[in-house]
């Protein structure tokens, strides 16, 4: 985990908000803090309205856009007023939240703003980051992983239990920065989910940020040995051609396939109990469904059980006007150590590839730690299945 931060290039950013681009573009740059899209960041400042009156702004992160590549177009200024009343509502349905959202936009055009929005406008901070970061994930999702943050990063980090992204996390957050922990916190960890910090520079922040991540990756060297390299699978491609078309007919349309790094094949039937247990982070449910198939000796019947099991986890949930999404899996584990990802096209299945590597390596490291304890699968179809996300 190394610190990005170049003065020379910062030095070049004229606004607030361009360092906040700036530094948004680090965390998003290295794929153990944040993939494909996820993670979220924000700058409180004022901006003159056309009354010559000042009005406080929080820049968002809008959704659809990477924090990796993206400058300050991909930020939605919003009414910081207007999202801080908000966070004092007693309930707010989920729909309700992103109406009010888009309400708060200064400009009416805006993309839509981060789900995350009033989270970020709560912090009393210029600056405020939020990652996914593998290590920390791995051992929040780790048996007791409540007791090892709390050992690891002492009383000035707080950590919160989980609650779903969206107006529930909001009242959470409202509640954690009021309590009195919060004036010597220097970040708070959201278990299952991901890290925030803020500061009142950019840099501030983001070195927070770089520090929470290196200390958790630190640790976990410290008690797993490194991970063994795994020559790669010699598996035939006809077999993988064969695959890729029983996932297709399940689907529904053509899926492309991609390889992910593959695993020593005596680690894959406890990589494939404990990916029972849990995604790394709950976004990963939306790219990659809650668990992977498992591929033995017969493919097709490997699939049928997946789909069916994918159906009676859909049907666990009770919700009868719910709509299935095809049972066909996102990635799977096949018996002599390959992974391999699918998606109808070929960005979707290397996002799911990406997401399956990162996940892969939390898995094994736990399994190393003691277990894995991710989101019970309630949490996770309830965030797979959530009106924002079906729309
Ligand atoms: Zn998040």
């Amino acid at each position: 985990m190394e610190n990005l931060w170049n003065e020379a290039e910062a030095d070049k950013a004229i606004t607030g908000l361009d360092l906040r681009a700036y530094s948004s573009r680090l965390i998003g740059r290295d794929p153990a803090m944040v993939l494909h899209g996820g993670g979220n960041t924000s700058y409180k400042g004022a901006l003159a309205d056309r009354f010559g009156n000042d009005r406080q702004v929080i820049w968002v992160k809008a959704s659809g856009f990477d924090l990796g590549t993206m400058g300050i177009e991909g930020f939605t200024a919003l009414d910081l007023p207007a999202l801080l009343a908000l966070a004092e509502l007693e309930t707010l349905s989920d729909g309700d939240m992103v109406a009010e959202v888009k309400r708060a936009r200064l400009d009416p055009q805006a993309a839509a703003a981060s789900i995350e929005a009033i989270v970020h406008a709560l912090f009393p901070a210029a600056y405020v980051d939020h990652s996914h970061a593998d290590g920390v994930l791995t051992i929040s999702n780790s048996t007791n992983g409540t007791a090892l943050l709390r050992e690891i990063y002492g009383p000035r980090v707080m950590t919160l239990p989980y609650v779903k992204p969206g107006f529930d996390l909001a009242r959470q957050m409202r509640a954690a920065l009021l309590s009195p922990e919060f004036a010597e916190a220097e970040a708070i960890i959201l278990e299952h989910h991901g890290v925030f910090t803020w500061g009142d520079t950019a840099r501030e922040s983001y070195d927070r940020m770089v520090a929470i991540c290196a200390r958790a990756e630190d640790w976990l060297s410290t008690r797993v040995p490194p991970l063994p390299a795994t020559p790669d699978a010699a598996t035939d491609p006809v077999d993988i051609a064969r695959l890729r078309g029983a996932v297709s007919r399940i689907a529904g349309r053509a899926m492309i396939s991609r390889p992910v790094p593959g695993v020593p094949a005596s680690e894959i039937a406890e990589i494939a109990r404990l990916s029972r247990h849990g995604t790394l982070t709950p976004e990963h449910v939306i790219h990659n469904k809650p668990f992977p198939a498992v591929i033995g000796d017969a493919p097709e019947k490997a699939l049928e059980d997946f789909a069916a099991e994918y159906r009676a986890y859909v049907e666990r949930g009770g919700d009868k006007d719910l709509i299935p999404l095809p049972p066909h899996p996102h990635w799977a584990l096949l018996s002599d150590g390959a992974v391999r990802s699918f998606g109808p096209t070929l960005a979707r299945a290397r996002v799911s590839a990406d997401v399956a590597a990162a996940n892969l390596r939390a898995l094994r490291l736990a399994a190393r730690l003691g277990g894995w304890q991710g989101l019970d699968e309630a949490d996770l179809r309830a965030l797979e299945y959530w009106e924002l996300e079906q729309a």
